[in-house]
């Protein structure tokens, strides 16, 4: 199941719509509460699901965090490279294990051009279903093949459609993984036009700002349009705000040894 079938099957069930967004809702809260116990000196939160960081005792700086999740994808991943190359931003990809295993020239040119890859589980499963050995076994599977092509193992963690409940986050913090959230959902993945995922940006935007878009997708998805707003986001902020990759934005290792 990818997020379009997920968000579709939660279109035809409104009343069941309005629990699960309530659930995720509180399943986000609680998240992000015992995440920041974790680290209570370098990161502040704000209202759930939006999650929000700022160094303490520092100001706030201009910094905002493009992150890209579901890839590698040889339809969207290369050009999305091209475009952040040129503009000499840095970004965080959170890969699907199978993806990196099908184009690891992908995962070679998202390091060796400074960007951070993070774990999106191996094949995208909704990990609330999983039990302790499967929600492992997804992560050392994609780690390790993030490690045969860059020697490096990542720390970060994205949960395919941002459900984890309180339970999971206890395993992953049992293999010391930083689960990371977003601010702004640009709901790219719906194939909508590259304006409105700036205006999604837009309403969003903030220093400490954790921006969700993705570069993979199912066959029947489109996301040609987030290169397009890719660009012009970098075009519109890049005066007044500094792309940086999560690592750098919350002052954490983004791999371990
Ligand atoms: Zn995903």
């Amino acid at each position: 199941m990818n997020c379009h079938d997920l968000c579709t099957k939660r279109k035809t069930h409104q009343k069941g719509q309005r629990f699960f967004s309530l659930s995720l809702i509180r399943r986000l809260s609680l998240l992000c509460v015992i995440f920041c116990l974790s680290m209570p000196s370098q990161i502040r939160s704000q209202e759930a699901p939006i999650v929000y960081f700022a160094q303490k005792n520092e100001p706030i700086k201009n910094h905002i965090a493009l992150t890209f999740d579901d890839g590698p994808d040889p339809r969207y991943t290369p050009h999305l490279l091209d475009i952040l190359k040129e503009a000499g931003v840095h970004a965080t990809f959170f890969v699907i294990g199978s993806n990196a295993q099908e184009h690891p020239d992908l995962i070679k040119r998202m390091v060796s051009e400074g960007h951070t890859v993070g774990n999106h589980t191996f094949s995208h499963p909704n990990i609330s279903r999983l039990s302790y050995d499967q929600l492992i076994n997804e992560m050392e599977a994609t780690d390790n093949i993030i490690f045969q092509l860059t020697g490096q193992k990542p720390l970060f963690m994205r949960p395919p459609f941002g459900l984890l409940p309180p339970s999971h986050v206890a395993m992953l913090q049992s293999v010391n993984k930083k689960v990371i959230l977003w601010s702004v959902d640009t709901e790219d993945w719906r194939g909508i036009p590259a304006g409105d995922i700036l205006h999604k940006v837009r309403d969003g935007i903030r220093p400490g700002a954790i921006v969700l878009m993705h570069d993979g997708g199912s066959r029947k998805q489109d996301l040609s349009q987030t290169p397009v707003a890719v660009k012009k986001l970098i075009d519109e902020y890049s005066s007044s705000f500094e792309f940086i990759t999560v690592d750098q934005l919350l002052s954490l290792p983004a791999y371990r040894k």
